[in-house]
């Protein structure tokens, strides 16, 4: 098992290829740092209040992907717990700064996650949902249907959406302990970017089971609805 900064290291250098694969930035300097002073450090000195941001995060922000900053990295879990609160803090800033400033008051005090989703305007995934392989391996043992609604991309939106899932970590970040490898069969399941959403919605996690049931006593809601409006109006007939 790999320690969390070993863990750390690891993504920081699965960073480098995101970002030279889905922007072509290939940030060569950032590169050698990490592998020279491990993941750790570099993140660390990139963070003092003194150091300026790094280029890579100016490009980020140009092609709005802030969500694969370092910056933005840190203050996720379950990283976030090895940085101090001032180099927590110099992320914030450079985000909220670069960002474009509005949710500087309002969002500062509220959780991380939260600024995250302001910040980038998008639902920010965490590091198990985003490996790579740990998702190939839920896919192929539990294939491409939603878990909480069995929706599947595939069936409805044709040849086109094939292989489109989310992939879910049902396991909340902060029981996690730092000695922790994702188990792809247990720890992870696809669902439907609908169910996803709901499963985050208002920055909790709810579990699979407490979905579906949300779905079911909805439609059983929405059924019964829809018979006392029939029954009414044969009435009227
Ligand atoms: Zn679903
Ligand atoms: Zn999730």
């Amino acid at each position: 098992m790999m320690s969390l900064e070993t863990q750390l290291h690891e993504e920081m250098l699965a960073m480098y290829y995101n970002v030279g694969r889905e922007i072509g930035y290939w940030a060569h300097r950032y590169l050698q740092r990490v592998r020279k002073v491990g993941g750790l450090q570099a993140a660390k000195d990139w963070l003092k209040p003194t150091s300026s941001p790094t280029r890579g995060l100016q490009r980020l922000a140009a092609v709005n992907r802030l969500d694969l900053s370092l910056e933005v990295f840190v203050l996720q879990e379950p990283w976030s717990s090895l940085f101090t609160k001032e180099e927590l803090q110099v992320a914030r800033q450079r985000i909220n700064l670069i960002s474009g400033g509005q949710l500087a008051e309002e969002v500062s005090t509220a959780s991380d996650s939260n600024l995250l989703e302001g910040a980038v305007h998008k639902v920010t995934i965490n590091a198990y949902e985003r490996n790579p392989e740990a998702r190939r391996r839920c896919l192929e043992k539990h294939g491409y249907s939603c878990f909480a609604c069995k929706f599947n991309f595939k069936d409805y939106y044709g040849e086109t959406a094939e292989g489109f899932i989310h992939v879910h970590h049902i396991i909340p970040l902060s029981e996690i302990k730092q000695e922790y490898t994702v188990d792809p069969i247990n720890d992870l399941c696809p669902v439907c970017a609908n169910c996803h959403a709901v499963i985050h919605l208002g920055g909790v996690t709810r579990t699979i089971e407490e979905v579906k049931a949300m779905i079911k006593a909805n439609l059983e809601k929405r059924q019964s609805k829809i018979i006392s409006e029939v029954s009414q109006g044969s009435d009227s007939i």
